[in-house]
């Protein structure tokens, strides 16, 4: 039966395609279609894998002492597995109708028999799906690579999707994603995805959006509802995921995928056009980026240099290590050859609440966004930070470097990020090591930052206003929380109040702002921010084209009366909506 499910829409574009529902078994799981002639192998891998995990559980139980609780439960698992051969002829059935490779049948079997489990009224045995997942999770282990014979584990280079499977893309549900597991999820072949969790600013949908991935996000409950196997639509556009849709909804659909990709096409004059307002006023156009690889389309689009450059993702998801200073001034030095003489804002290190490092520090960054998060945890590490700041000032001298830093709320840890700034060019001159020079801004995005600002600005050459936090911290919302997403606004008349303020106050002082929120790449908020005199926005690549469209269309002269009306509203959303005409 075909249903829908609502939530917020992130990435960009349609897709079409089969879900892949995510058990959290924590154990990286490859999913592919096999040739209909390796069902075979894979099924051998199986039982390889039972086989393994027979005797791993056989020997366990012979070794105990006391024949306690433990017992009775690597008892059930041995029964489970050895005994009762369900799991493995479900498994058998993934394989050999659906082609999914063994990893793959394993825990789409799981997220079968977990439902069943769901749906029985007895605790006891309704808990035993927790005994079923354990087992799951300890044949997966014996099915990854370096636990295969060799001659099997050649099973698992993976062969090309559309050969097998021509029109089918990948589509992963699941509960929550971490930013950082976006990149994989792409590497590991899927094509957009759907999360129970999130919120419209969290970093893995501002991830989602920078990769064009496809993605509804906040749905609730789609993990538990979509099946693996089913056929869903994600339709980023309108923030609704279709579940087994009949044919013509599919057609639909694929119209409208063609009808965006020519959209596309009809935007590509606009790369080397300028960006100019129909005035004449020039207005800079920078890109996000979160690895130096991003950087590689943006010249193409015509972007004016990098306004973001998240660097806390050469930090992230590589277990306990951290990037050495060489490391990082390799990664920057790439981005400065990419963009030649073009500005590279560095922001440093934002790690903390939705973005964890793994690495064991004697101080951890933590899950909240009130916590030891971005500038605080640098300042709670300088060793660290040093280095970053070192390798940044190291890079300065390939082109035309900024560096940025996130979070700032006192001024006092504006002079303590400066002291530390020339201590690292103390450092490298001791090292005899050879820096440039590069201009510091401060990423405004506490209130308390915005509101002293005076405060600050002597400190810094620019300004960055970081609006997802910004509205997060003046309105007390946290910005992954999809119980709040409603809830979050940057067009509360507080939050336009403080972007006002920071350009006026920034430019009275003849000193620049940029904008680097995600709203500067949204098209509803271009003509408001020119209005208030906003010259210089950054945004995923994405982005740059239609909201380049929109710079050119647009007279500043005209803009003032409705812009004081915005600024003198309620509600200013409507009359952003509304627009100046
Ligand atoms: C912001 O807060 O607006 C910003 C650009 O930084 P991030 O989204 O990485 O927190
Ligand atoms: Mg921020």
């Amino acid at each position: 039966m075909p249903f829908s499910i609502h939530g917020i829409a992130v990435g960009s574009g349609v897709v079409i395609g089969q879900a892949v529902v995510d058990n959290n078994t924590h154990q990286p799981i490859e999913h592919y279609y096999i040739h209909p002639e390796d069902a075979h192998q894979e099924w051998q891998l199986l039982l390889h894998a039972r086989d393994k995990l027979v005797t791993e559980l056989s020997f366990a139980i012979k070794g105990l002492v006391d024949k306690s609780e433990i017992s009775g439960i690597l008892e059930m698992q041995l029964m489970l597995i050895g005994e009762d051969d369900s799991l493995m002829q479900m498994s058998k059935q993934w394989i050999q109708n659906h082609n999914y490779n063994a990893q793959w049948a394993l825990v789409a079997t799981l997220d079968e028999v977990v439902r069943q489990f769901n749906e029985i009224e007895d605790d006891y045995l309704r808990e035993r799906k927790e005994d079923v997942k354990q087992v799951v999770n300890k044949m997966l282990h014996y099915l990854q690579p370096d636990h295969l014979f060799t001659s099997q584990s050649a099973g698992f280079t993976t062969p090309d999707l559309k050969e097998s499977n021509p029109h089918m893309e990948l589509i992963l549900v699941a509960q929550d994603l971490l930013s950082t597991d976006i990149y994989q999820c792409r590497k590991n072949g899927f094509n957009g995805f759907v999360t129970d969790l999130g919120g419209h600013h969290s970093h893995t949908a501002i991830i989602a959006r920078s990769m064009g991935i496809p993605a509804v996000i906040a749905t609730h409950n789609a993990s538990s509802l979509i099946h693996e196997g089913d056929i869903i639509i994600v339709d980023s556009l309108q923030g609704v995921v279709l579940v087994n849709p009949d044919e013509r909804t599919i057609q639909f659909y694929r119209q409208k995928i063609l009808h965006l990709k020519l959209a596309e096409n009809n935007l590509q004059w606009l790369c080397s056009a300028p960006s100019i307002t129909a005035d004449g006023r020039k207005i800079e156009l920078l890109a996000n980026i979160e690895r130096p690889e991003d950087a590689q389309n943006i010249l193409a689009l015509g972007a004016q240099g990098i306004g973001l450059f998240r660097s806390e993702f050469l930090f992230l998801g590589r277990g306990n290590s951290l990037p050495s200073e060489d490391e990082q001034y390799q990664a920057y030095s790439q981005v400065c050859h990419i963009v030649g003489g073009l500005p590279v804002t560095i922001r440093t290190v934002d790690v903390g609440a939705d973005k964890i490092l793994e690495h064991s520090h004697s101080y951890q960054s933590t899950g909240s966004y009130l916590g030891l998060r971005a500038i605080r945890w640098s300042l709670a590490e300088p060793e660290i930070f040093l280095s970053q700041l070192r390798a940044i000032l190291r890079a300065s001298i390939l082109g035309n470097v900024r560096l940025l830093i996130p979070m700032l709320s006192d001024p006092e840890e504006a002079v303590k990020v400066l002291q530390l700034l020339d201590l690292a060019k103390k450092q490298l001159e001791q090292r005899q090591v050879p820096y440039g020079s590069l201009l510091v801004g401060a990423m405004v995005e506490v209130p308390s930052l915005a509101i002293s600002i005076h405060h600050f600005i002597d400190m810094f050459d620019f300004f960055s206003i970081g609006t997802n936090d910004l509205t997060q911290y003046t309105l007390a919302i946290d910005r992954q929380d999809e119980q709040v997403a409603h809830l979050y606004n940057s067009a509360h008349p507080a939050v336009i109040q403080l972007i006002h303020q920071t350009i006026k106050t920034v430019h009275k002082n003849h000193k620049w702002v940029t904008l680097c929120g995600e709203i500067a790449g949204e098209a509803l908020w271009t003509k408001f921010l020119l209005s208030l005199g906003l010259r210089s926005f950054s945004m995923q690549e994405r982005r740059i084209l239609p909201i380049k469209q929109l710079i050119r269309e647009t007279n500043t002269l005209t803009l003032e009366p409705w812009s004081t009306q915005v600024l003198a509203s309620r509600a200013p959303i409507e009359l952003i909506k509304r627009g100046p005409n």
